[in-house]
């Protein structure tokens, strides 16, 4: 195999939401980045994930200038709402904590990062295989990859880790340089995308006997539904019926006669999972999003988290190259693991007070207690308003 070799300012592993609005930052910082993702674009595009986002990430996203069509499809809302007990509570979010979220795919997050980026003309390789670092604390730290069958190597200052969980960056720091936190559910969640106008107007959070559900949407014509499932169930288990059947029962009435059984157009089941490494820096390489940290779904926060991350990595690379100093780079880790552990502790919560835990009867009563307390006491629900529309982004100092 011959080998090619070429030099960026910035090496970016991974085209998620995270790499791709890295790139589209430093792209507009005037700073030199390569973006290698091991999947086809389609892959990537293919991918059914988070919808809903925090101020915050929509006004990174307008800093980036990649907001355009968000403003004119993405759907603003003000409030959520709590199933419990054959009841529905609302938390008014922008009342209690003067923020709203809006809901708009992570597919079209993408989308609207890939299409900017193409338009750019700054470079991105795709069905980039067998992506590895070396040298990383040399001085003079190497990128190499196979593409096409042939051997590419990128000599660069920096390397962004934003492959997610199961990237090659995280693993390439050697384990006795990192401290790692981790909690695995007993459970997963399966998730059907249908397209079918929702009967809901904000998202649906029902914790039911039977188990958690919730009702979600990611346009005014298509609905992701999720029921919580045992870890060992397969997606072929679950036929369109009888998932809608589950999740008819859970969410209980008001709801459940106006759901139709739509058929999915996309199925599958995630398993939940908190988890966290410190610190997300190893001499020239900087992890972000899911390379560093997952939180299981329950506070909409992964890919917010992920947005925060590469806005205070963008920062930090902005102030090296434009020669003021090194101290953002050196504050990156512990700026962005204030917000990951406030996200992380939100996250929990809302997936210890609204699932079953099979088994734990003690856990079930302080769920109650706790549940009962959230809808009688204004201070409780402004905290959790407070954390769903997500905490401010630090500014640079
Ligand atoms: C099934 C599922 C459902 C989710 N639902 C929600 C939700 O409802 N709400 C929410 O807030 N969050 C949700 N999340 C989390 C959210 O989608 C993530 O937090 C977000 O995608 C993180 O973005 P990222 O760019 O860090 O990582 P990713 O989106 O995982 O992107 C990483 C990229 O790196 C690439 N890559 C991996 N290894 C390599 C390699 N060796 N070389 C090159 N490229 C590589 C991958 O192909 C991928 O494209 C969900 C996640 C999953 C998996």
């Amino acid at each position: 195999m011959t080998s090619r070799v070429t030099r960026t300012q910035v090496v970016i592993v991974g085209a998620g939401p995270a790499g791709l609005l890295l790139g589209q930052l430093l792209q507009r910082a005037s700073i030199d980045a390569i973006v290698l993702e091991r999947r086809s674009a389609g892959y990537v595009l293919g991918r059914i994930r988070a919808g809903v986002l925090e101020q915050g990430t929509v006004q990174v996203l307008e800093h980036a200038g990649v907001a355009e069509r968000l403003h004119a499809e993405g759907i603003r809302h003000d409030g959520v709402e709590i199933g419990f007990r054959g009841r529905r509570h609302r938390i008014a979010l922008h009342a209690l904590a003067g923020r709203s979220v809006t809901v708009y795919g992570q597919t079209e997050i993408t989308r609207d990062l890939m299409e900017a980026r193409a338009a750019s003309g700054a470079p991105s390789v795709y069905e980039a295989e067998d992506v590895a670092l070396h040298d990383i604390t040399s001085g003079a730290p190497r990128v190499t990859y196979v593409h096409e069958g042939e051997l590419h190597e990128i000599s660069c200052d920096f390397v962004a880790g934003c492959d997610g969980y199961h990237g090659v960056c995280r693993s390439s720091i050697p384990a006795d340089k990192l401290a790692t936190y981790e909690r695995v559910y007993p459970f997963g969640w399966l998730g059907v995308l249908a397209d079918v106008p929702p009967p809901w107007n904000e998202l649906i959070y029902a914790n039911s006997e039977r188990g958690f559900a919730l009702a979600s949407l990611r346009s005014a014509t298509r609905v992701r539904c999720y029921v919580q499932c045992p870890l060992e169930d397969r997606v072929e288990q679950w036929s369109d019926a009888r998932f809608w059947d589950e999740f008819r029962r859970r969410m209980g009435e008001g709801i459940a006669d106006a759901v139709v059984n739509a058929p999915s157009i996309e199925k599958s089941i995630a398993p939940l999972r908190s988890f966290v490494v410190e610190p997300l820096r190893y001499g020239p390489l900087f992890l972000a999003g899911d390379a560093a940290h997952i939180v299981p779904p329950t506070g909409a926060k992964g890919l917010n988290l992920a947005v925060s991350d590469v806005f205070y990595l963008h920062e930090a690379l902005r102030d090296y190259y434009r020669g003021r100093s090194e101290r953002a780079l050196d504050d990156y880790s512990v700026r962005c693991l204030r917000r990951i552990w406030r996200a992380e502790r939100f996250s929990w919560w809302m997936t210890r007070q609204l699932h079953q835990f099979p088994g734990d009867a003690f856990a079930r009563k302080m769920q109650e207690t706790e549940l009962e307390y959230l809808f009688e006491s204004e201070a409780a629900q402004k905290s959790m308003a407070e954390n769903y529309v997500g905490l401010p982004l630090e500014r640079a100092t």
